[in-house]
């Protein structure tokens, strides 16, 4: 059933997986390559080990160094070629290759992926059906959260963990024109809740505000449509979009979520992926750590799911919550996610630090600044500057934003 997933795994190919051994000369001893842990010979040379899908960088890198390339060849061939054996580097070279055969930067996955985007778009949406729509705050939390499924049968809708659908509400604006679409977080994996391919779920809050001017209260157009649905009703999908907010296809990657509210959606969906769904291309065995950020218990969202992957899978997942209202942080104050990070600067700093960790942060707008408080803290801590790694992660994209 689940074999369509295998759309990223047929990346690896025997290209992809080969490590490549670069002789370098011209790389002097300064500042730069201090920071590096190449080590330079006597005779000039650095041998430094590069896998397949990061040549291209290693060589600009080595170009901003001031080096020049003299030879390639692959890994396993040090004795071959120009006669500028290393064999004493070998060892290192064995474990460099462990080290830097890390998996494909995302962005290259995305390149060979087959990202399935705008199937439908708005003037020709898919019209799905409402198959259940339960409610996902319990007794004394705030507001109301819905998990609302949509059948897919019938369409040709696919769509990948961390993607979004658009949503056309029923009726029209205060112009009498139909109304635009809303985006919502796809909450399912892309087999869906039922194990099927047939279905797309969505974790939607009733937007209710007080009107600034009359305090009147105002409800939401979509998300009053979306958590009011009844089964059987009928909705208009477009999409899907959305490329920021992928899971990296490496089974072996750290996965760091950071969530305020609805923004658990796509790490609902990761984390099904993870641990609840059996895969024979995708057997994750990284860490999976979620920060989640919620006024009062009641309104953690899938709260005994997520605690019961956290109970079964203690290697592999870690659950982290923010009680704001309920919560104190060390400082007497509400309990919010930067404090969290505060509180587990040394472990996460370390985490982002390696070339195979992703974070990702979901939920509402305001929430950024916060963390990057927290992660400021936490490399300041180690003396870095955070403003200029996380502009490093970015280029690496492995640090993914979706806040609304
Ligand atoms: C990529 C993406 C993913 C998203 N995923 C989700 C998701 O998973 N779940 C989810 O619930 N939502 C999600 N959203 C938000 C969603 O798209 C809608 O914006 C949200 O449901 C509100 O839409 P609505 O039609 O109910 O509100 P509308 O009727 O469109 O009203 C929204 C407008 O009300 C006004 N307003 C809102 N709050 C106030 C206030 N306090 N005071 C004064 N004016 C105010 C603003 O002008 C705002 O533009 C996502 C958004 C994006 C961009």
């Amino acid at each position: 059933m689940y074999n369509r997933s295998a759309v990223g795994g047929a990346a690896n190919t025997q290209s992809g997986n080969r490590v490549f051994v670069y002789e370098v000369v011209g790389l002097k001893q300064n500042e730069a390559t201090d920071q590096t842990n190449y080590p330079i010979r006597r005779s000039g040379s650095v041998f430094i080990t590069v896998p397949y899908n990061r040549m291209n960088e290693e060589m600009r890198r080595i170009a901003r160094l001031g080096g020049q390339i003299v030879s390639i060849r692959p890994l396993g061939a040090e004795n071959q070629g120009n006669g500028t054996s290393a064999p004493e580097t070998s060892n290192r070279l064995q474990q460099e290759k462990k080290e830097e055969a890390k998996p494909m930067t995302q962005a290259k996955e995305k390149e060979k992926k087959d990202i399935p985007v705008n199937i439908y778009r708005p003037n020709a949406p898919f019209v799905g059906k409402c198959m259940s729509n339960e409610e996902l705050v319990r007794e004394g939390g705030e507001g109301t959260v819905r998990h609302v499924k949509f059948d897919l049968s019938g369409g040709d809708l696919r769509y990948l963990e961390g993607q979004s659908i658009g949503i056309i509400p029923e009726g029209t604006d205060q112009n009498g024109k139909p109304h635009k679409l809303r985006l919502y977080s796809i909450a399912s994996t892309r087999h869906g809740d039922d194990l099927d391919d047939k279905t797309v779920s969505l974790c939607v809050r009733q937007l209710v505000y007080k009107h600034p001017e009359t305090g009147e209260e105002v409800k939401g157009v979509c998300s009053t449509f979306l958590t009011q649905m009844n089964v059987g009703d009928q909705v208009k999908i477009t999409g899907p979009v959305g490329k920021e907010m992928l899971l990296p296809d490496d089974p072996e990657a750290n996965v760091i979520m950071m969530a305020t509210g609805t923004g658990i959606a796509p790490f609902r969906a990761f984390l099904w992926r993870m641990f609840k769904e059996q895969h024979e291309d995708y057997k994750f065995k990284g860490l999976a750590w979620l920060f989640f950020g919620v006024a009062y218990t009641p309104n953690i969202l899938y709260k005994e799911e997520l605690e019961e992957l956290a109970a079964k899978f203690p290697d592999n997942f870690r659950l982290t919550y923010a009680i704001s209202r309920e919560q104190k942080n060390a400082k007497g104050g509400k309990m919010y996610i930067q404090d969290r990070i505060a509180e587990n600067a040394d472990e996460l700093w370390n985490l982002v630090q390696k070339s195979n960790t992703h974070t990702y942060i979901c939920g509402l707008k305001g929430m950024e600044g916060g963390i990057d408080e927290g992660m400021s803290g936490a490399a300041g801590k180690f003396d870095v500057n955070w403003a200029d790694y996380q502009k490093q992660l970015k280029k690496e994209h492995r640090w993914h934003v979706e806040t609304y």
